[in-house]
C-alpha cells in the first residue's frame, strides 16, 4: 500500500449559537458569554482516492432539529475538486447525528466505524432519552442496510486506512468515539472531532458536556496528544476557532473550507 503525505481541509457547513456554559461538564465556572458551536466535516485528499471524516447533518435533520445549515457540504467538496461518487472512504468517528448524516451521497465508500460504536446505537440503551436523542434512527439503520452490502468496515482499536491515514479508538465521549491521523508534508495532523469539541475542552482538560464517560473522556485527551507527538497538532471537532486558525482555501471558499497545515 503506498500513498503520500496529504492535505488536509476543514469543511464548516452549520453553526448553532451557544453560551459557554453550554459546553462544559460538571459544577463548570463558564458564564453566559457567547460561545457558537460550528459543524465541520473534514476530507484528506492525496495521490489515492479521497478520504472523508464524518458525513454531517442532512437538511431535514437540520429542520427537525432547528439547526441553520450554512451550506451544503457535498458542493463544497466539489469545490475542492473532490466528487462525492469517487470517495473511497468515509470515516464515521462516532455515530451521533451531526456526524452520520450524508451516507447516500458517498454511493462507492466503504464507511469506517468502531464495532462498540455500531454495538451501542443498536443496543438496548440507544432508545434511553438522553442517548438517543443524540442520534438519528433513520442513519444507524441505513448503516445496518449498508452492512449488508458489504459496505461497512469495522474496526476493533487502531487501523491503518493506508500509509498516510490511520483510525485510532480513543472512546469518551461515546463508546466506541475514534479519531483519525493523517500525514501531511509538514507532519501529522490529527482530526479529533468530538473527542475534543473546542480547543479549550482539550487544552484546559475540561470535558464537554454531552458524554459517555468521564475516566476515558480525560483518558482519550491523553491519547491523542501521544498520537499527535510532536506537532501537537490536533484540530477539535466543532471549534469556530478552526476558521480563525487557518487559512481560506481560496476566495470563493471563504469561510466554507480551510486547509489544516502544521505550524
Ligand atoms: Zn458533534
Amino acid at each position: 500500500m503506498t500513498a503520500s503525505p496529504a492535505q488536509v481541509y476543514a469543511i464548516r457547513y452549520a453553526r448553532r449559537e451557544a453560551l459557554s456554559r453550554d459546553h462544559f461538564y460538571g459544577l463548570d465556572p463558564h458564564d453566559g458569554s457567547p460561545m457558537p458551536m460550528d459543524y465541520f466535516i473534514w476530507a484528506i485528499v492525496g495521490d489515492y482516492r479521497p478520504i472523508i471524516v464524518d458525513a454531517g447533518f442532512t437538511p431535514e435533520t437540520a429542520a427537525r432539529r432547528n439547526r441553520t445549515l450554512m451550506n451544503d457540504p457535498i458542493e463544497v467538496l466539489a469545490g475542492l475538486g473532490v466528487q462525492a461518487a469517487d470517495v473511497e472512504h468515509v470515516i464515521l468517528t462516532h455515530l451521533h447525528f451531526d456526524h452520520s448524516g450524508h451516507l447516500g451521497s458517498f454511493p462507492n465508500a466503504t464507511f469506517w466505524l468502531q464495532e462498540k460504536e455500531m454495538a451501542f446505537w443498536t443496543g438496548r440503551y440507544a432508545s434511553r432519552r438522553d442517548i438517543g436523542r443524540n442520534a438519528e434512527p433513520g442513519d444507524i439503520a441505513e448503516l445496518v442496510r449498508l452492512n449488508y452490502d458489504h459496505r461497512v468496515r469495522f474496526v476493533d482499536g487502531d487501523e491503518a486506512v493506508n500509509d498516510y491515514v490511520h483510525v485510532w479508538y480513543v472512546g469518551g465521549h461515546t463508546p466506541g468515539m475514534q479519531v483519525v491521523s493523517a500525514e501531511t508534508p509538514g507532519g501529522r495532523v490529527v482530526l479529533a472531532s468530538d473527542a475534543a469539541h473546542y480547543y479549550e475542552t482539550i487544552e484546559e482538560d475540561r470535558p464537554y458536556s454531552v458524554l459517555h464517560c468521564v475516566p476515558e473522556m480525560y483518558r482519550a485527551y491523553d491519547r491523542i496528544m501521544e498520537i499527535a507527538g510532536p506537532t501537537a497538532c490536533v484540530i477539535p471537532g466543532h471549534d469556530p476557532l478552526v476558521f480563525d486558525r487557518y487559512p481560506a482555501v481560496n476566495a470563493e471558499l471563504d469561510g466554507k473550507a480551510v486547509e489544516i497545515s502544521v505550524k
